[in-house]
């Protein structure tokens, strides 16, 4: 980068793997097929690109920092698999972009994210209607926990009820501070989002599923009926218990021990 001319810029949250370890880690942990088409968000100056390069059959990176595009043409140089991106995922057309590189491949993602960005970033690759096979990503330590929390636990959050509608997630392993530079100021972690190949959950009225969700976790500490009623006033007070007697919890249950499959019931029995 110094070659380059350029520094860290904080606003993209550039931090960067620099050991090989992590991002052979990573590479190894993020698909099933080797003859997959692999995403990659922010592949900064190269390091997990490399190593998913060399084991995949074709890597898509999407770099929003034009200032890398010349430090990348060098670290990846040996690679005629690689294709690098100089935009914005949060804009670029992802399913494009999938269907011009993926050939009929299984398409995999894997991403040390940018902390700023987390949760937007999956949740638009999640509802961008791509048939990913997996997503791979790293983010704070914390912010995996939520994403990989069970019904109930302290952790378990309106993201982790969203998740568990698009697959199964699994927090791989932790890797700390010390292995970016510049170092953040918190532990990461890498966390696997298997997706269902078929949807699993069809509620009958999705908006209202995804906002029983959004009313349970705003108003945490308001009981789910008191929840739902706030944000939903056109449903009776006793048709709203009657529905959540009915998917078997009772009057004073909080919408955080609800799973992701209660809350489509739950939508299904309203309507
Ligand atoms: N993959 C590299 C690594 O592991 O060392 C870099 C990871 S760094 C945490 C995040 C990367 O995402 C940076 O290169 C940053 O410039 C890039 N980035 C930030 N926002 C982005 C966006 N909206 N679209 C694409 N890339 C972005």
């Amino acid at each position: 980068m110094a070659e380059a001319g350029i520094s860290f810029r904080k606003e993209y949250g550039q931090n960067f793997l620099t050991n090989r370890m992590i991002p052979e880690e990573i590479a190894d942990s993020c698909a099933d097929e080797e003859d997959s088409l692999i995403l990659e968000i922010g592949p900064g100056i190269g390091c997990l690109t490399k190593e998913l390069a060399a084991r995949y059959k074709r890597v898509v990176a999407v770099e929003i920092d034009k200032g890398l595009i010349p430090v990348l043409d060098k670290t990846l140089a040996e690679f005629d698999n690689i294709t690098v991106i100089n935009d914005d995922i949060m804009k670029i057309d992802i399913n494009a972009l999938v269907s011009e590189y993926s050939e009929g491949m299984p398409v995999s993602v894997c991403a040390n994210l940018p902390y700023y960005i987390t949760t937007p970033i999956l949740m638009r690759l999640l509802e961008s209607g791509v048939k990913f096979a997996s997503i791979t990503v790293m983010v704070q330590n914390e912010v995996a926990a939520r994403l990989a929390a069970t019904p109930g636990s302290a952790d378990y959050g309106a993201i982790t009820a969203v998740l568990g509608f698009y697959g199964t997630v699994r927090r791989l392993f932790k890797v700390s501070a010390g292995c970016f530079v510049p170092a953040p100021k918190v532990d990461s972690a890498v966390v696997r989002i298997d997706l269902y190949d078929e949807p699993r959950y069809k509620p009958d009225d999705e908006h209202l599923f995804r906002g029983l969700i959004k009313a349970a976790f705003e108003m945490r500490r308001k009981t789910l009926q008191n929840a739902i009623s706030a944000k939903f006033p056109q449903y009776p007070k006793e048709k709203i218990l009657f529905a959540i007697r009915s998917i078997g919890y009772d009057e004073r249950v909080r919408g955080e021990k609800l799973s992701t499959e209660d809350f489509v019931n739950l939508a299904n029995k309203l309507v």
